[in-house]
Parts: structure tokens; sequence; C-alpha cells
């Protein structure tokens, strides 16, 4: 997959999409990860890409005409151009799967008071990580290109790392052990000890749900919420 990010601080992507696995990925080739600085595009000797709000208020507002050529150079017949914006469709693990399908993606961030609304048109989707505010994209493309990434076919190692997991059944993920069995005096629950796979399974099906209905009650299935609601 090839993706290009649109922004005035390409380090704040680079540096940490290049450890760990998506690091890996990048230098495996699955993902191919490039820059559009819109600071490469401003007009004038002072290279601004910024200017005050029509209007009147606080802070600075993004430029049309650089974002628009930054976005230009690197957009092709199939790319999917991502804006980020606290005011987006909340990102979530479906949506990193529809966007693990797609050849190439452009994120444009956004930083200051944001971009100038002329822009928005350019954007197949308005996607927001949260409901907070950033100070800019940057953070934002990577925790997307990051859950994508790890949903690309051979990135990770093991083929169903992706399959149990948190959100991907529609539960939360049960809790993980590892070694030692007894650590300062806490035990490894029994079942998972016992080697007996049908054993394991219901014991990481019966805690997922558990887990589920106490910490997101909005993603439990309602008999497991009733039960609760009964106790
Ligand atoms: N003035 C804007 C508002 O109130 O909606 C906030 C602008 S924010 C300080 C600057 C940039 O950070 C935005 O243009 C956007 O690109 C990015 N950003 C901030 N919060 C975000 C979020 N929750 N999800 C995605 N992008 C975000």
């Amino acid at each position: 997959m090839r993706v290009d990010a649109v922004t005035l601080f390409p380090g704040m992507i680079d540096s940490p999409l290049s450890e760990s696995i998506v690091g890996r990925a990048r230098a495996e080739g699955f993902l191919e990860l490039g820059f559009s600085n819109p600071r490469d595009y401003a007009e004038d000797r002072h290279r601004t890409v910024d200017d005050k709000p029509y209007g009147g208020g606080t802070g600075m507002v993004m430029m049309a005409e650089p974002l628009y050529k930054a976005i230009r150079k690197v957009r092709k017949k199939n790319s999917f151009v991502i804006l980020l914006t606290p005011k987006g469709r909340r990102f979530d693990q479906s949506l990193a799967l529809a966007l693990a399908k797609k050849k190439h993606l452009i994120f444009i961030c956004g930083h200051y008071e944001g971009i100038d609304e002329r822009v928005t048109p350019l954007a197949d989707l308005e996607l927001s990580i949260g409901d907070y505010v950033l100070t800019g994209g940057e953070p934002a493309a990577v925790a997307v290109i990051d859950a994508v990434t790890r949903l690309i076919p051979g990135v990770l190692k093991k083929g169903d790392a992706t399959v149990n997991e948190t959100f991907t059944g529609g539960l939360l993920e049960a809790p993980h052990y590892t070694r030692p069995g007894v650590w300062r005096g806490r035990k490894v629950p029994e079942a998972l000890l016992s080697g007996n796979h049908k054993r394991i399974a219901e014991w990481r099906r019966e805690r997922a749900e558990e887990l589920t209905v106490k910490s997101r009650p909005d993603l439990a299935p309602a008999e497991k919420k009733k039960k609760k609601a009964l106790k």
C-alpha cells in the first residue's frame, strides 16, 4: 500500500512510523510512505502557508493554494483522500479494515486553527480519531496509519493475530499472561495451564464477555448486559 501525508511537519509522522512493526513493514515494502509539504508550494519568499481568519478570531488558518498544490502533487486516479479533523467521522476498527483494502491513501493534516474550508471537498472522507482536539493532524495520521498497516496481509507474522483481538470479534479481548506462572504471589489462571484447548477457548470467551460488559457495555451482546443487570 502507498500512503502519502500532506503535512507541514513530516518528521512528526516519519519518525514514529520508523520503529517497530510499521518500521519493518516499510523496510519490507508492505507500506510505502511519502510526504508532500504545503510549504514547498508557498508563493512568497517567507514561504507563508497560513493567514488570519476572515471574520476575526484567534489563531491562524492554513491557506488553500499551498495545500491544494501539495495534494495535487501526490493524488492519482485510485487515491483515497482523508482529511483529519475533530469534526469528522470517528475512526474505528471496521474503518481500519476498509482502509487496509485501499491501494493509495492520502492524509491531509491540518495545523493551527485548521485549514481553509474550501479544501474540504477534495477529501473523500473527513476523519476524527476521537472527541478531543490535537495541535495538528500528524498524531492522528500516525494512529490511523499504524492501525491500517498492521491489517495489511503479511505485516503481522501470525495470520490470526488480528482475528480474535479487541473490536474485531465484537468483544474486548481476554487478558493475556506470560511466564512466570506465579508473579509476586499472583497466579496465572488455571484454565490457561490446563493444555485443554476447549477449556482455554471457553475461559477466553467468558473473560472477554465479562470484560466487555464491565468496560464497554455499549459493545456487549444484549443478553449479557441483561444477565449483569439481574445480578
Ligand atoms: N479549530 C479546530 C476545531 O475547533 O475544530 C481544531 C483545529 S486543531 C487545533 C488543528 C488540526 O489538528 C486540525 O485541522 C486537524 O487536522 C487536527 N486534529 C485535531 N484534533 C483531531 C482529531 N481528534 N482527529 C483528527 N484530527 C485532529
